[in-house]
Order: C-alpha cells, then sequence, then structure tokens
C-alpha cells in the first residue's frame, strides 16, 4: 500500500502546486500584479519555488541532486533536476568543500 499511497500523495502535491488558492497565494488570478510567477516548479520536493530559467532557476544532474537532498528528495525530468534559485545555491553552497578536493 505504501507504493499507492505515494503515487497519489506526488499527485496532491503536483495539483497543490499548481492552485495554492486557499492560503491567499493565488497564482492564477492575480494576473493584475507585477509579481513574477514561474512555469517551473522546483524539483526538489520540500521547495514550493519555481525553477525557471528567468528567475534565476537551474538544472542539476541527477548525481548532483543526490548530493544534495538524498535519492528521494527530488523529483526528475528528463535525467535533469529543475532547481530554483535559492535550493541551487544551497547547494552549491553544500558541495563547495568537495570541490576543493
Ligand atoms: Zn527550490
Amino acid at each position: 500500500m505504501n507504493y499507492l499511497r505515494d503515487r497519489v500523495y506526488m499527485g496532491f502535491k503536483a495539483k497543490a502546486r499548481k492552485h495554492r488558492s486557499d492560503n491567499g497565494e493565488d497564482e492564477k488570478n492575480t494576473k493584475t500584479s507585477s509579481k513574477t510567477e514561474g512555469e517551473l516548479p522546483c524539483g526538489i520536493r520540500d521547495c514550493e519555488k519555481f525553477a525557471d530559467k528567468s528567475m534565476g532557476g537551474r538544472s542539476l544532474s541527477i548525481e548532483n541532486a543526490i548530493d544534495g537532498w538524498g535519492s528521494s528528495g527530488y523529483e526528475a525530468r528528463k535525467g535533469r533536476v529543475r532547481v530554483c534559485k535559492s535550493c541551487y545555491r544551497k547547494w552549491k553552497k553544500e558541495n563547495k568543500t568537495e570541490d576543493m578536493y
């Protein structure tokens, strides 16, 4: 049952990201505002930000994503993991020491 539950959870989260109108963060109905909105959700599961290039998002390899968030902390697309600006910075920071070897 765990497998099924996880699938349902993932689907729920994907929807929740797009329709976040419950808590006043309505993303679709605020077209009059100048707030920049992304289209690519960040691939990190705990993150609700956007990974659009125009918003500073980056694309990491699977290996890099595992280094930063573990083997289940991200969602990959076509072999890459899209991350938002802040996730990328977090990853970069955490992996800095490894680059210095
Ligand atoms: Zn993120």
